[in-house]
């Protein structure tokens, strides 16, 4: 009785397999169009379908607060905050994008601790800051360190080389959406910090805000902004790509 049972699942299984194999192909699962196109992707080289926004020679991608003329020096090749002279704006405005820069801060000042050794940040849309600063050995609060989603997220790990050493950072942004002047989808932002993933597709919870809690405001797409927090603190390599 069982041996029969048996034999019978056997014959229904086989009957299965071979009703699957006659109706479905591998074939039937390959997508053969649109065909990504071909880029060139070369090693410690912007890929060919960059919009290069800092090449060590010009600033001309780059504008001061409304418009003014940037007030950072350009120094062996690397982009130098000028303490006091404001923020960085990209001339053009981006949405969801993929961000390539590098940042080096310098041996820190004695007396410098915290927050105030080598500051800087990156703003996406010119609202949402991915922190940048000096956190080697360098206790600050953790939503506050490098590689933090200002005021709002921590990064997963601290990969902070020492200062005098180039660190990267690779941003992919996706920006918020607004239905009018209502969110519709929070941005969301992941990092890689010298090829470590610090950030994970974390949700924006709305503007970088120093004192309470952040909210969002509509907007479009927006420019890049670098900040100038009175530290010294050096840029290169600097490269986007809309997505
Ligand atoms: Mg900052």
């Amino acid at each position: 009785m069982i041996r029969k049972s048996v034999f019978g699942i056997l014959i229904v299984l086989a009957a299965g397999i071979s009703l699957a194999a006659i109706k479905y192909n591998p074939s039937d699962t390959e997508q053969w169009e649109p065909v990504p196109k071909v880029i060139s992707a070369l090693h410690d080289m912007p890929p060919s379908d960059a919009l290069v926004l800092f090449d060590g020679s010009s600033l001309d991608a780059w504008t001061g607060r409304d418009g003014a003329s940037p007030g950072w020096t350009i120094e062996d090749g690397a982009l130098v905050v000028n303490p006091g002279t404001g923020d960085l704006l990209s001339r053009a405005e981006f949405c969801d994008i993929q961000l390539h820069l590098e940042w080096m801060v310098p041996t820190p000042a004695p007396d410098t601790s915290g927050q105030s050794r080598s500051n800087s940040g990156v703003f996406l849309q010119d609202r949402y800051e991915v922190q940048v600063l000096d956190s080697y050995d360098n206790e600050t609060y953790v939503n506050g360190q490098a590689g933090a989603i200002y005021k709002q997220t921590p990064p997963l790990v601290n990969a902070m080389r020492p200062p005098n050493q180039w660190q990267s950072y690779d941003i992919i942004f996706t920006a918020p959406r607004f239905h009018g002047e209502s969110l519709e989808t929070p941005g969301h932002i992941t990092v890689l910090h010298n090829g470590v993933l610090i950030q994970n597709h974390t949700e924006l919870l709305g503007k970088t805000v120093f004192i309470g809690q952040p909210s969002y405001e509509a907007h479009g797409c927006a420019p890049i902004r670098l900040q100038d927090h009175r530290n010294r603190v050096f840029y290169r390599n600097i490269w986007v790509r809309e997505l």
